[in-house]
């Protein structure tokens, strides 16, 4: 049942030599693609494709380079539909938000580098009788590996920087969700892209990705995904001494003062707890109120939660979808289980649910919330990644910051305040990449994109993502005459 995705490895579309992997849709828990895994050889085949491709795409002017990726993402939104029901099925995400999240962003992300490419500049530096110079160059074949949760958005996230800077590409989708990679690959070949400049292998990370990750060729490795396989990434990239950028998870605060808007601050907490199932890095899983308005907030909160509606993803209404794999959703109620344990009080959800006709069997589990739990309890701790929030009280900023700095993680904060001092000093103090203020993923492509201490090292975005995959090389010339 279900259609064969295929690699593409120079220009070819071609099955994989490895393991079959069988891609399920959440929502119905039923099998609706097949692939088989690219083995090391055909690893080895899409980083020599990638080599061989190399000079003449380095060589070609900027806007050459930008005019391929223009005409990516103008195929991409001519099947928006199709790229979206497919980002549906893989993922168990509401076809709307594919529809007006997902898809759109991916398109804007090789608009956005398919201009930042040709706008890329480079510094000189003059001094007394001599001139200095930065070349940025291109490394050469470079390795894309991305999550399920955001699939086709992060890859492409990835894959624009890369190109437009002169690289070229060995990708790897998640394996849980390679759909619309695969179909993106499709249109490089219809539009006739170069053979080898992108490269597209599907299969398992412990395989595929570790043969792609740690091959001696490969001059910088971008990943996205746990924290725990970034480490992995991390001391396979070492003994090469190749760049890597690993944006990893997270357990992001949103702290909401007694000064804030409220209704803004109750429907961006929601948002940013239970989008897309919970299921993004960014999310806001861990909710700090000031004590002074704990209760008015919680009732709010939960009574908003409670109506969000769950079900077939493709039904038009529908807040949330299933959750991505069997095995996330087993993590995610054994998480709710251990809450339960500790002490927690759930005041919504906490169960799995099952929505009649063809959802029935799918992975779907209610928006829940925990009150009563302890800010080092592993609900606290430990990044859950699915449609579970922590309510914290807490009675003053400083109170508030301890809270919000105290996991190893630092990826996002969400700050909710109408009290501008408060929100500068918090801006500076948390300990996250990003730090938003009275909203909630509201992303510019040109900002620094990144996480602290266990959520990454490097940064994407704009210029950071350009001079990720170049490298800086100084030039110093002298022009003083001799007297
Ligand atoms: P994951 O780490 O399991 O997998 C990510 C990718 O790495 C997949 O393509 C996978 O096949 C591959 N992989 C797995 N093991 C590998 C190995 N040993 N060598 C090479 N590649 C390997 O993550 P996931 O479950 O797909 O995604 C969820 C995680 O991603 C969450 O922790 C989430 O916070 C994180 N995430 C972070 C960001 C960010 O920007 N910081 C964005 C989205 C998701």
């Amino acid at each position: 049942m279900g259609h064969w995705l295929e690699h593409l490895i120079g220009g070819e579309a071609c099955q994989g030599n490895g393991p079959e992997l069988p891609v399920h849709e959440p929502a119905t828990g039923q099998i609706h693609a097949h692939l088989r895994a690219a083995d090391a050889a055909q690893v080895d085949a899409a980083v020599a494709a990638a080599q061989a491709a190399f000079p003449a795409w380095a060589e070609l002017p900027a806007s050459e380079r930008g005019r391929c990726l223009y005409r990516l993402a103008d195929a991409i939104e001519a099947r928006l539909e199709e790229f979206a029901l497919a980002e549906s099925r893989d993922t168990g995400k509401p076809l709307q938000l594919a529809r007006t999240l997902d898809i759109p962003r991916a398109i804007a992300n090789l608009r956005f580098f398919a201009s930042a490419g040709e706008q890329f500049a480079s510094e000189s530096h003059h001094g007394p009788g001599s001139l200095n110079y930065t070349l940025r160059q291109p490394l050469g074949a470079v390795a894309a590996i991305s999550p399920w949760n955001l699939p086709l958005y992060l890859f492409t996230w990835k894959i624009a920087p890369a190109l437009a800077a002169g690289n070229t590409v060995v990708a790897k989708p998640s394996e849980v969700t390679p759909t619309t990679a695969f179909m993106l690959g499709e249109l490089t070949q219809a539009l006739a892209w170069p053979a080898g400049v992108l490269n597209i292998v599907h299969g398992p990370g412990p395989d595929t990705g570790a043969a792609l990750a740690g091959h001696e060729a490969i001059q910088a490795v971008s990943f996205t995904g746990s924290t725990q396989v970034g480490a992995t990434i991390a001391s396979q990239a070492a003994p090469h001494f190749r760049k890597v950028s690993l944006e990893l998870g997270g357990k992001n605060p949103t702290l909401v003062f007694a000064d804030a808007d409220f209704d803004a601050a109750v429907a961006g907490a929601v948002r940013a707890a239970f989008a897309n199932q919970g299921q993004i890095c960014l999310c806001g899983s861990r909710i700090l109120v000031q004590a002074s308005i704990y209760e008015r907030f919680r009732d709010a909160f939960v009574e908003r939660a409670s109506r969000l509606v769950v079900g077939d993803p493709l039904t038009p209404g529908v807040d949330l979808g299933a959750v991505v794999s069997q095995a996330h959703f087993d993590k995610i109620i054994a998480s709710i289980d251990q809450a339960r344990t500790d002490g927690g009080r759930i005041l919504t959800g906490g169960h799995a649910l099952h929505p009649p006709g063809r959802c029935a069997q799918g992975w779907f589990v209610a928006p829940t919330v925990i009150e009563g739990l302890g800010p080092d309890c592993a609900s606290n701790q430990e990044e859950i990644f699915g449609p579970v929030a922590s309510l914290i009280p807490f009675t003053d900023e400083s109170e508030a910051l301890t809270i919000a700095n105290g996991t190893r993680y630092g990826l996002a904060a969400s700050v909710w305040t109408g009290h501008v001092g408060r929100a500068h000093r918090l801006a500076a103090r948390l300990a996250a990449g990003v730090v938003w203020i009275n909203t909630w993923l509201e992303r510019d492509l040109r900002t620094p994109f990144g996480g602290m201490k266990a959520s990454g090292v490097g940064r994407e975005g704009g210029l950071e993502a350009l001079r990720f995959f170049t490298e800086a090389r100084n030039v110093c010339v002298k022009w003083r005459e001799e007297p």
